[in-house]
């Protein structure tokens, strides 16, 4: 029943009870009858108004009071309400604490500023980036936490594209760049990212450039000399013509070794998986490949070769001959007249394909190992140009070994010689394991 309905008939019941009272005892007892009702009505609601005020304290629906009459709407509704609120205020800290998760979640770091550059909120990137304790630093300026050189100018001054690269002091090995973002009311969003692996992809890079300039650049600049040398000269004996063009074709082959080098290694990087699967027939690879080294050897080393017969591997037969022809090539290079070349294909007691070539010759110091697979990369760079290298050999057997998912085993001692091993997963297919053939040259 609505309040003001039942308010007025309670009143008019009253009312009717004490016309009824006066008429029947008289006025005074009529008058009497009336302030009663009416202390009454007064006491009932005061002390509904009383329950209802305790309950607001902590409401809950399982205590909501045993309302009385007009009393009843009104607990219902006010309930109702504080049901709403409540639940309104659940989905409002359920969508801030999505909010702050998927923040969480982001790989860069994010921190929210106020419009006095005070830190309002950060997630653990940013933290971690920017070496701040979320919480403890709250309600700080940043630029008293974080120490970035130029950071206040920088803050002070936003520009809409550019970043604020830095090393952080607690890690000066990774590079971050940030960036803010000025939103609502002077308030700042900075963001930072890590570029360390940008950086040193661009290092590498300009790296590379530069060193495939000067490999190119020797011999190109050896070629001009002789070139500029015989247009100047009116006459010239053609015995040293002939010396100079033997010379420019040395050189003119090792641009070319280089550029075939580079093209190979352009191929590999391009893609993770080998060029074709094919059943590789490793037996008559390796001898082939021992022909190739005694002709580089010119007969002044002992090169044999142990195959198990019927051990095939499956893999682009093109690309893991570069990678064994180069390795077999390295033996030779490195090794000096009078020493031994051992090339092995075998399979192992884990049933996984193994290719080795063991030299006798100059080794290598054992902090030289873990680079030597880098472009460019040469422990003497005299000795490998004598010798026609490109510093990319070593560096195309990996990739033609990671396609293959085979791994490189290097083991070498300086003055002793050195064993490149590549080890093959099981899976590329390795067929029996008759007994061992050895063959000398
Ligand atoms: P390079 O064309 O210079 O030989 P590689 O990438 O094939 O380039 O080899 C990188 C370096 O590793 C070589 O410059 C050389 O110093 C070293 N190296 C490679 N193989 C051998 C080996 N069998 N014995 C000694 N040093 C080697």
């Amino acid at each position: 029943m609505p309040i003001g309905f039942s308010l007025t008939f309670k009143l008019l019941l009253i009312a009717f009870g004490a016309v009824s009272v006066g008429l029947w005892l008289g006025e005074t007892a009529g008058w009497v009858a009336a302030c009663a009702g009416l202390a009454l009505l007064h006491v009932l609601h005061v002390y509904q108004l009383a329950r209802l005020q305790r309950w607001l304290q902590s409401p809950k629906a399982d205590e909501l009071p045993d309302p009385w009459g007009m009393w009843g709407a009104v607990f219902a509704g006010v309930y109702r309400a504080l049901r709403m609120e409540s639940r309104k205020r659940d989905e409002v800290s359920r969508d801030l604490e999505l909010f702050t998760q998927a923040a969480q979640a982001l790989p860069d770091g994010i921190a929210m500023l106020d419009s006095g550059d005070q830190l309002l909120w950060c997630n653990d990137t940013a933290a971690q980036h920017l070496g701040l304790q979320p919480g403890r630093d709250y309600g700080l300026r940043v630029t008293n936490i974080v120490r970035v050189p130029r950071l206040a100018a920088f803050l002070q001054d936003v520009p809409a594209e550019e970043t604020l690269d830095f090393h952080p002091a607690h890690n000066a090995g990774q590079l971050l760049s940030l960036k803010a973002i000025p939103f609502s009311d002077g308030r700042k969003l900075l963001v930072s990212f890590d570029i360390t692996k940008i950086e040193r992809a661009d290092t590498t890079r300009r790296d590379f450039i530069a060193n495939v300039s000067h490999e190119l650049r020797t011999p190109l600049t050896v070629i001009h000399g002789f070139l500029e040398h015989m247009s100047d000269a009116t006459v010239m004996p053609a015995e040293q013509v002939r010396r100079h063009i033997a010379l420019m074709v040395q050189q003119s082959d090792r641009m070319l070794k280089l550029v075939d080098d580079l093209l190979m290694l352009s191929r590999l990087e391009g893609s993770d998986a080998p060029q074709r699967e094919e059943r590789v027939d490793v037996h008559a690879m390796l001898h082939a490949l021992a022909d190739d080294a005694r002709a580089l050897s010119a007969g002044q080393h002992t090169i044999n070769v142990t195959v198990d017969e019927d051990a095939a591997i499956s893999g682009s037969a093109d690309e893991l001959r570069s990678a064994f022809g180069n390795l077999a090539s390295n033996a030779v290079r490195y090794t000096p007249p009078g020493g031994a070349i051992a090339l092995t294909w075998c399979v192992d007691e884990q049933n996984r394909g193994v290719f080795s070539v063991a030299d006798s010759g100059i080794g290598i110091a054992a902090e030289h190992i873990p680079r030597l697979t880098e472009r460019f990369y040469r422990v003497d760079r005299g000795r490998s140009r004598e010798t026609g290298g490109t510093g990319l050999g070593l560096a195309i057997v990996k990739h033609v070994l990671l396609r293959h998912q085979a791994a490189l085993h290097i083991q070498s001692e300086p003055g002793k010689g050195s064993e490149f091993r590549i080890v093959f997963p099981v899976w590329r297919g390795v067929v029996d394991k008759p007994a061992a053939r050895a063959d000398a040259a």
